[in-house]
């Protein structure tokens, strides 16, 4: 039995012991948890008790955005020791699925995710998790960081899908904690400059700190004028990001790409959307789509141990884990000035 914070059904949080999953493979890792990110997905659940096909039908350990300290060390593990810090991959996929041994294991229907039904999270005093899913962090990049590589590296996907070019112009729909950590991952993948849209002008407020991000609001302005303005009457952006799910941020993409262009859909609309194929088809659109992330921990690392992206201002509030439940009645009322809340977790 572990105190954890439990979904117990749709709107119920508590703070309770529950068995959590605690037995040591050779090939694991058991980490003490030190900071969770509160996502998106965990407040979803938190309030709608269900994402798509994935139903909150018992109760859940919620969590998946984590940094930690290893306490135990499976019998075949070379390359960690005790104390090690580390952030873990919060999806295991099945090594022997023919996804994985594509190369595309963030795509393996078997895969295991944190606080997905019914996978417990992390939100708890330790998990065993594979060595193989482990990640050193650098000394210079504290536990608070090392929870923002989860979201990070989704971010990571996004580019490394677009395969940036030097100097691309490029636009992310959406000013979320994803919104702002796209781009500033194109900007540290060679792009020039980004305009990210939203209606929120707290969260593009806090876009704007960053060099080479151009905040639009799109309340205010035309995200369309704005790129032509920029780009030219019949051009656009070289790369245009989706990362609000939004109905109506997919006309949007669709205006301001250019021609032979791509569009790169990370956010998750809630229903199904409208799309122009037409009109995707007359620009030649290279359409992409992102689920998690493979094999781009090390580079979501890479960045903040050089420097090249900073996250620390994203941290909006950073709750003990005894506040875990007020913390996640705050998530849930999306304050318009918070980016990401994090919980500690006690040393
Ligand atoms: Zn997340």
């Amino acid at each position: 039995m572990a105190k954890s914070l439990v979904l117990e059904r749709k709107g119920v949080l508590a703070l309770r012991d529950i068995d959590v999953p605690d037995q040591m493979t050779a090939e694991s890792l058991r980490v003490q948890i030190r900071n969770v990110g509160i996502c998106g997905s965990d407040v979803h659940f938190y309030t709608h008790g269900r994402i798509g096909p994935f139903v909150v039908e018992k109760p859940l350990v919620l969590g998946h955005e984590a940094s930690g300290t290893v306490i135990e060390v499976g019998s075949a593990v070379k390359n960690f020791k005790v104390g090690d810090r580390v952030c873990m991959e919060p999806g295991v996929p099945t090594l022997s699925s023919r996804a994985a041994k594509l190369g595309i294991y963030n795509v393996d229907t078997s895969v295991t995710f944190w606080a997905c039904p019914p996978v417990h999270g992390c939100l708890t005093g330790a998990v065993v998790h594979p060595a193989a899913f482990t990640y050193k962090l650098p000394d210079d990049v504290s536990y608070a960081e090392g929870a923002m590589i989860e979201p990070l590296a989704v971010a990571v996907q996004a580019c490394a899908k677009a395969r940036l070019q030097p100097a691309d112009v490029c636009l992310v729909t959406g000013c979320g904690p994803i919104g702002i950590l796209v781009a500033l991952a194109a900007i540290a993948s060679g792009a020039s400059k980004v305009f990210i849209s939203d209606m929120t002008a707290p969260k593009l407020e806090a876009a704007s700190s960053f060099e080479g991000l151009i905040p639009v609001n799109i309340q205010k302005e035309s995200i369309e004028r704005v790129v032509r303005a920029h780009c030219g009457e019949d051009w656009g952006v070289d790369v245009a990001f989706d990362a609000s799910g939004h109905p109506s941020a997919y006309g949007s993409l669709l205006a301001c790409v250019r021609p032979g262009g791509q569009i790169v859909l990370v956010g998750m609309p809630v229903e199904k959307v409208e799309f122009d194929v037409v009109g995707a088809q007359a620009k030649e659109i290279e359409i992409k789509t992102v689920f998690r992330y493979c094999n781009v921990y090390d580079r979501a690392i890479a960045l903040l141990a050089s420097g090249k992206i900073d996250v620390k201002p994203l941290i909006t509030a950073t709750f003990p884990f005894s506040e875990s439940v007020q913390a996640f009645e705050r998530a849930a009322s999306g304050r318009p000035s918070d980016i990401k809340l994090q919980i500690k977790m006690p040393a």
